[in-house]
This record gives structure tokens, sequence and C-alpha cells, in this order.
């Protein structure tokens, strides 16, 4: 019997039916790469291959009572933020944050799904950038969420564009971002930037992989980097092994018995 303790990682994010994004996959990643997982239920969504049909938040009450339950038992070691649905959840993790001194906070800047849901209302995005990124280690952006967060940007994922996107965000209080690049056009890799307060510049490149298991994938990167902050890694060692996690799992995706439907072409399937 192992005398060490375990890693232990709070995701606080919304649960996904599906099981493919959102707690569920947090849980499976963490869990597969020797973490420990705690969870607080933001909101409960119905979806499932073909996207995300309802969200019902969690009242912040009940956000806030989960949180302190578990954080007045339980040092943690890592803490991963998906979906918030709106302002008074924000409000309440932000008061979480301070109360219990987190740290190795990665923070999935969740906004839309790919299916056109709204995950985060619209009026609460400049309370995540003016509350939430000064807070946290890591925001990971994908090239939408980039527009949608910057004010005057016309970032496509070149390198030559990197460092002043970077830098915007250093202006909003970021302590380091990771540039997704995997909705760049016609490229056969996918290259990821990891930027560090003041001008460290990580590049972070895997194959692109043609795959319809694309579900999930900016939760499964999020809740990995997190563990592996919580195991130990620095942030670049942690982007790095996150990264070979991604590409391999993209490669050993469950496969599901999908019913037939008209919307077939446009379904999308677990990457985990
Ligand atoms: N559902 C939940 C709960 C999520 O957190 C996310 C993304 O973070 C999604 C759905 C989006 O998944 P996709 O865009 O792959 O449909």
């Amino acid at each position: 019997m192992s005398t060490t303790t375990t890693p232990t990682i709070l995701t606080i994010a919304g649960s996904d039916t599906y099981g493919g994004a959102g707690l569920q996959i947090d849980l499976k990643t963490i869990h597969h790469l020797g973490g420990y997982a705690l969870s607080a239920t933001t909101a409960l969504t119905s979806q499932n291959s073909t996207g995300v049909k309802d969200v019902f938040s969690v009242p912040s009450e009940v956000v806030e009572r989960q949180l302190n339950v578990l954080l007045e038992d339980i040092q943690v070691d890592a803490v991963k933020i998906g979906m918030l649905a709106n302002k008074d959840i924000i409000e309440v993790l932000v008061k979480t944050i301070d109360k219990f001194q987190l740290k190795n906070i990665v923070l999935d800047t969740v906004l839309v799904s790919s299916s056109g849901k709204d995950l985060l209302e619209s009026n609460a995005i400049n309370m995540m950038k003016e509350e939430l990124f000064p807070r946290v280690d890591l925001i990971t952006p994908n090239i939408p969420e980039v527009h949608s967060l910057l004010r005057n940007t016309s970032y496509t994922g070149k390198k030559e564009e990197v460092q002043s996107t970077a830098k915007q965000f250093f202006d909003l209080g970021v302590n380091a971002v990771l540039l997704k690049g995997g909705h760049a056009q016609k490229t056969d890799s996918v290259i990821d930037y990891l930027i560090e307060r003041p001008d460290s510049i990580s590049t972070h490149t895997t194959k692109r992989v043609e795959t319809t298991h694309t579900h999930g994938t900016g939760c499964l990167l999020s809740s990995a980097i997190a563990t592996n902050l919580a195991l130990g890694h620095t942030l670049e060692k942690s982007v790095f092994l996150s990264k070979e996690f991604i590409y391999n799992s993209l490669y050993d995706s469950s496969r599901l018995n999908l019913n037939y439907t008209r919307e077939n072409k446009r379904r999308k399937e677990p990457i985990f």
C-alpha cells in the first residue's frame, strides 16, 4: 500500500450528458493521468453527438456550497475551470479562489459550444476578463475565443502575431496564455504557443489528425495540464505532456454505436 498522497485536482465545470466534454471528460482525464478528481458542477447540459440542446445553470449558492464543503476539508493541488454559465457563478469562484488561496489554476475560456449554444452568458465575458484572468495561472483560448476576448485582433494563429496577442492578454492581467492553433486554416500541423510572463515563448506542435472525434478536446487538454501541474511538472512540461496525450487520444477514441440521424454530417464524436 502506498504511503504517498495522490495529487488532487478540482474541476469546476458543466456536466455533459454525452460524456465527451465538461465534467465527465475531466474526471476521466484526471484519473487516467494519475490524479484524484474532485468536482463542482456549474451547469447541467443535455447534449449528444449533434450538439448541446439545453443548458441549465446551477444556482450560484449551490456552486458556492459545493466548493466550500470540498475546500474546507481537502487541499487541492490544481484546479481546472471550464464552463461557468453566468456572472453569479464567476463571482462565487472569485471569492473562492481568494478565500482558499487556490493555486495551479487552469482556465479553459469556454464561451460557446461548436454547435452554437452559449456556455457563458455574453454579459459575463467582461467579468471573466476583469476578475478571473488576473487570478489564474493559465488561460487556454482557441482562435475564435481569442477573437471574442480581445477587442482589436486579427489573430490567425501565425507565429509573427503571437507576441502582440499575448501582450494584449498580459495587459488584462493574465499570467500565461496557451494560444491553441487547432482552428488555424490549411495547416498540416497544429501549433500551440505557450507564452509566459514576461516574454518566454514555447512552441508545441503536433501533426493534424483528420477525425470526427473532436468533441471535448479543449476540456481534455485543460484538465490534463492541471493534472500535470498537480503532479509537479512545470507549466511548459505540463503543456508538452498534455499535447502528447491529446494527440495519442485522437488515435484511440471511444467508438459509439450512434443511431441514424439526418444530422449525421455535423456529428462530433468523443475524443476519449
Ligand atoms: N459541453 C460542456 C459542458 C463543455 O464544457 C464544453 C466545452 O468546454 C462543450 C460542451 C463544448 O463541446 P464541443 O464544442 O466540442 O461541442
